[in-house]
């Protein structure tokens, strides 16, 4: 059996979602996951910050915009009187438990359970249109078997145990159709598996049921070999391997959430990037296949934090380092890159939220320089840092100011540390000379 993972812009319209029915109608037994319909998550995110700020009319207004769309689109959508009047009616007790929100004490859990309803809108909406199309469809709730446990990671036992019996009990049923991106957490509260989780519903889907294969379907051909919301002259990638993906997408490509790959590279399930708004365009194929070596892709990630720790007499100090990695570890945030001279260590962190305390523990030891509003620059492809070419890097970029470089951590990643107002230029010149369209 296949995954089949739907985003926002694939489900953000009536005309859309005829696609997306065409695509999956064919006969075969399938899982489909959908995204909330593009903007419904942001719209959400913003209602739970005006409910957070004490902003009650803006949330109201909002609340009752997103109704009036979404009655709209359901007129549009079905017109199967009975069926219309049910979507509707599951439609207004959404708005309404969004409304009653608005009166509710801020807390993450509420946020969650708001953020929640754009999955559970969109799969209600397009399960009703499938069968009203004659399509043998049933809806499965994610809350009924995705959850996550204690240190926010899948729970694979439980979603594997869960799932099957899911899948046993339907026999009849020929598309299942599930929402991406929410869960449980481990006290069974409404939980999700992060901004752009959809992706990771899929894989981990995947893994619980050892699909034949899992797709992505979005609004593009395939991951392409720089970031095309900034550059220009980009092309989709016919074939990456499981490591390459998953470099790209921690390292901010967008197109895949960071985990996507972690549930499926074990068992060897590929995973295939397709485009909704053109289905025989190849995309690009995950798979454990490696290619010939070169930079084969560039990503960068915003909003990074750069930590000088400066300690002359302390660095060479054994237990020195141990001393600020367990500082790190206390409040939950991950290193992302880190360099060391004789007299300072510099890393990089992207969660911010606890940077104050992380500060002011680190300043007990040593002396801190930080840098905000940094980007990471990743260069990507098999066994890069081994290819003859890569020396070119340095040529090109010999006008950017580099604040780090990170060369060996794995083999198939380089990466550079620059601030964020130099992100564009640099993505475009790498672009342009790696990938040989302009000769040095
Ligand atoms: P979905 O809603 O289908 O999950 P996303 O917006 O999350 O779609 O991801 C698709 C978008 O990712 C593309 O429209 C594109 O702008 C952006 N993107 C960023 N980097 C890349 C890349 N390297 N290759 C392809 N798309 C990318
Ligand atoms: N709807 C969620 C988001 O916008 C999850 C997803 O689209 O993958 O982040
Ligand atoms: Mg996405």
């Amino acid at each position: 059996m296949k995954v089949l993972k739907f985003g926002g812009t694939s489900v953000g319209s009536v005309e859309n979602m005829g696609n997306v029915k065409s695509i999956i109608n064919d006969g075969d037994r399938k899982i489909v996951v959908l995204s909330a319909m593009s903007g419904t998550t942001n719209h959400l995110v913003s209602i739970a910050q005006d409910i957070k700020e004490g902003e009650v009319s803006s949330a109201q207004s909002k609340v009752k915009a997103l109704h009036q769309t979404y009655q709209v689109t359901v007129d549009n959508l079905l017109q199967d009187s009975s069926l219309n009047h049910k979507v509707k009616t599951y439609v207004s007790e959404v708005f309404s438990l969004l409304g009653t929100c608005i009166n509710e004490t801020y807390s993450e859990q509420l946020e969650n359970k708001i953020l929640a309803q754009g999955e559970l809108l969109s799969t209600y909406m397009f399960t009703s249109y499938l069968n009203q199309e004659g399509v043998n469809a049933k809806l499965l709730p994610a809350l009924d078997f995705m959850k996550i446990d204690a240190n926010k990671e899948p729970d694979q036992g439980y979603i594997r145990a869960r799932l099957n019996t899911m899948l046993e009990e339907y026999t009849n049923a020929e598309i299942f159709i599930t929402q991406g991106f929410i869960c449980l957490d481990a006290a069974n509260n409404i939980s999700n598996l992060q901004r752009g989780g959809s992706d990771f519903t899929a894989t981990i889907i995947g893994a619980a049921i050892l699909a034949e294969e899992v797709q992505i379907w979005t609004d593009i051909d395939g991951m392409h070999n720089n970031d095309p919301r900034y550059v220009e002259n980009t092309n989709p990638i016919s074939n990456l391997s499981f490591d390459e993906a998953a470099e790209l997408a921690y390292f901010g490509a967008k197109i895949l959430h960071p985990q996507t790959v972690t549930p499926v590279r074990t068992d060897n399930i590929p995973v295939r990037l397709k485009n909704t708004m053109d289905p025989p365009a190849h995309g690009t194929l995950i798979s454990s296949k490696t290619s010939e070596g070169g930079v084969k892709a560039i990503a960068a990630k915003d909003g990074i934090t750069a930590i000088k720790i400066k300690s002359a007499r302390m660095l060479q100090t054994h237990g020195f380092l141990k001393k600020v990695f367990e500082i790190f570890e206390t409040y939950e945030t991950p290193i992302d890159m880190i360099t060391t001279s004789e007299v300072a260590v510099s890393l990089t962190i992207d969660d911010d939220r606890n940077l104050d305390k992380i500060l002011n523990e680190l300043e007990q030891i040593a002396k801190i320089e930080v840098d905000k509003n940094q980007s990471i620059v990743c260069l990507v492809g098999h066994s890069v840092v081994n290819d003859a070419g890569t020396y070119k890097l340095f040529q090109i970029l010999k006008d950017v100011k580099i604040r780090m470089i990170s060369y060996g951590g794995s083999k198939n990643n380089i990466s550079l540390l620059i601030d964020s107002n130099d992100k564009i230029t640099t993505l475009q010149k790498l672009n342009d000379y790696l990938f040989e369209l302009v000769t040095l």
